[in-house]
């Protein structure tokens, strides 16, 4: 089932995420719902507190887009993390370690729609996360993948694009993120 997604001013998205003791039904109910909202407004990452919900879970999908148009766009491009199958879905995920520097790149967030800015962070991460047969894995990400994890994982911290952003960048942002606010409240 696709659920609206909540937006930036609603205080869902402040909330911190509570470890999922048990993966049962209603966590595969609600990745499924997730995925299906993800790709209905075509994200690669989404967090519980998106859908409203507070348990630990995030999905992602950062394989290229299907069909003939975007195929040549990633024709000679080699994929960061040819190993890892899509989509994932990660419950209880734990950072262990960042590593390969610090990279800066355009980010976007369903919870924040139409507004993109250049953030920076580390460009590999290693996670453990639980995986929908209840096996605890390992990966460890580059590229996109590491991105929309970082980002995903600040989401179940509560932590948002916005507070990501430079002075700079929010001052330049200033009208949009208040509207997007407002819209949201009033809603
Ligand atoms: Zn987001």
């Amino acid at each position: 089932m696709k659920c609206d997604v909540v937006k930036y001013g609603n205080d869902a998205l402040r909330v911190k995420a509570l470890p999922v003791e048990i993966v049962d039904e209603n966590i595969r109910a609600l990745a499924s719902d997730m995925l299906e909202t993800m790709y209905a407004n075509s994200g690669v990452g989404l967090a519980a507190e998106q859908v409203g919900r507070t348990e630990a879970v995030f999905v992602i999908d950062v394989s290229p887009p299907s069909g003939s148009n975007h195929e040549d766009d990633y024709e000679d491009e080699e994929p960061e993390n040819p190993d890892v199958p899509m989509p994932m879905v990660l419950i209880n995920p734990e950072v262990l370690s960042f590593d390969g520097g610090q990279e800066t790149a355009q980010e976007g967030c369903l919870s924040f729609p139409e507004i993109f800015t250049n953030i920076t962070r580390p460009s590999e991460v290693t996670v453990a996360y639980t995986d929908l047969e209840s096996s605890r894995n390992t990966i460890t990400a580059s590229g996109l993948l590491s991105r929309a994890i970082q980002h995903e994982m600040d989401h179940l911290n509560g932590v948002l694009l916005v507070d990501r952003m430079s002075h700079v960048q929010k001052i330049s942002l200033s009208g949009k993120l208040r509207r997007l606010k407002k819209a949201t409240q009033s809603a």
